[in-house]
């Protein structure tokens, strides 16, 4: 009876300092912090709290700054990017798109100004 008295608080000891130390251990293991890289150059991303990582809006590569083609000019938090190949292989693409967007402009406003007349 004595023996068991007197060992029970050090018995408690080592259950509370085990308890303890299991959750400094799960206390580490969530503060595990996420590395990205660039898949264009391989170079880590230097995530900044403000702006969100830079992807690809067409392959969805991460990139970082060196590797970025072309941001458009977006409000807000969202960035609207491309890598160098997917912006390099539009470039015909936005070529004739701005062509057909002119030319549809220019079929409206000459609709409009005949109904006008
Ligand atoms: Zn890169
Ligand atoms: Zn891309």
């Amino acid at each position: 009876m004595f023996y068991t008295r007197c060992y029970a608080p050090f018995l408690f000891y080592l259950w509370l300092k085990k308890k303890i130390m299991v959750k400094e251990e799960k206390q580490t293991q969530e503060i595990t912090i996420k590395h990205k890289y660039c898949d264009d150059c391989g170079i880590e991303i230097k995530r900044d709290m403000a702006c969100s990582v830079a992807k690809c809006e067409i392959c969805g590569k991460d990139l970082c700054n060196k590797c970025i083609g072309h941001e458009a000019n977006t409000m807000g938090d969202y960035r609207e990017v491309y890598c160098k190949k997917c912006w390099e292989l539009g470039t015909e693409y936005r070529l004739k798109i701005e062509q057909l967007e002119n030319e549809i402009e220019n079929l409206s406003t000459e609709w409009h100004s005949r109904c006008r007349s």
